[in-house]
């Protein structure tokens, strides 16, 4: 883990460097793709270092722990965008609305219904991904690949959310590759711009099959 700003600076001059080979190699147009720097069960004595080096877009996938660290960083770093990547139940959606800048997880209509409720309320329009659960695994959270695309449909026209993207965590234990390739198609159908998927084992694949965001965190901040 990098504790240091050096530290940091490093594992994420590698990351960075690795994204930018990647996208250069295999991706198509000069579109950036995005380092969410996945920074879960790390408390802010960890993240601070990787603030100071200038990351500004992280993941955090339980609502709870975000609410116990990041208000304080925000003061410090007003200019963080907060990824929440982990599953969201409707009761803390209103939480979840003030505490985060994007939803990459919403995958059923009630929930749908309700963040669009509170941000309504809140007067803060979240852009969101639909999660797929690309591999059809039972435990997985995500919308069915065969209703993917009506869902988008629906979180847009019923719903009232901004749908900028798909995101999807593949299988583990089997190459990935084909279900980024699933993901991307899928996005086309539905006419969304962003792909989130890749972690630390498989990121530059993602980005290969077309990414535009990738979620990394052992890779930067270590061993969880
Ligand atoms: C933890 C997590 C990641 C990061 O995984 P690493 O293998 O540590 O890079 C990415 N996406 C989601 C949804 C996660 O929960």
């Amino acid at each position: 883990m990098a504790e240091t700003l050096s530290g940091a600076q490093t594992a994420l001059d590698y990351i960075t460097s690795r994204i930018e080979r990647a996208r250069r190699r295999f991706g198509p147009p000069p579109e950036r793709v995005q380092l969410v720097a996945v920074s879960k069960t790390f408390g802010a004595d960890a993240i601070g270092p990787y603030l100071e080096a200038g990351q500004r877009v992280f993941g955090e996938n339980r609502v709870q722990e975000a609410k116990e660290k990041w208000p304080t960083l925000r003061d410090r770093y007003p200019d963080v965008q907060l990824h929440l990547i982990g599953p969201l139940q409707t009761n803390k959606a209103r939480e979840a609305v003030a505490l985060f800048d994007v939803i990459e997880t919403v995958d059923r209509d009630k929930l749908a219904g309700v963040l669009a409720q509170e941000m309504a309320r809140a007067g803060r329009q979240l852009p969101c991904f639909v999660q797929v659960n690309i591999g059809a695994e039972p435990q997985k959270a995500g919308v069915p690949v065969a209703e993917a695309v009506s869902f988008v449909q629906r979180c847009r026209a019923e719903h009232g959310l901004i749908i900028e993207g798909l995101m999807c965590i593949p299988p583990e234990g089997q190459p990935a590759g084909p279900y980024f390739a699933l993901l991307a198609e899928l996005g086309r159908q539905a006419g969304v711009g962003s792909l989130s998927m890749g972690m630390s084992g498989d990121f530059e694949r993602a980005i290969a099959m077309g990414a535009t965001h990738v979620r990394v965190g052992t890779a930067l901040f270590g061993q969880r």
